[in-house]
């Protein structure tokens, strides 16, 4: 993993599953699940993400941090 400048807004702190921090327990289940499913939390800001399926997996966007595909 490349080293990361020290600002907080670029951390992932949010389960972008369970919408729990990422340091309050373990997110094992969540990990697992990612795997099939799209996230439901922005893991920057904790906003809900907008899902859209598409045919080759699915793109969730945050209003503030943009789109993620998988
Ligand atoms: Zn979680
Ligand atoms: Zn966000």
């Amino acid at each position: 993993m490349p080293l990361t400048t020290s600002d907080a807004a670029t951390a992932a702190v949010w389960c972008d599953r369970c919408g729990d921090a990422v340091t309050a327990g373990s997110h094992g289940a969540c990990a697992a699940a990612r795997v099939l499913e799209p996230p439901r939390f922005c893991a920057y800001c904790r906003r809900r993400m907008k899902v859209q399926v598409l045919p080759a997996g699915w793109a969730a966007v945050c209003v503030e941090h943009g789109e993620t595909r998988g």
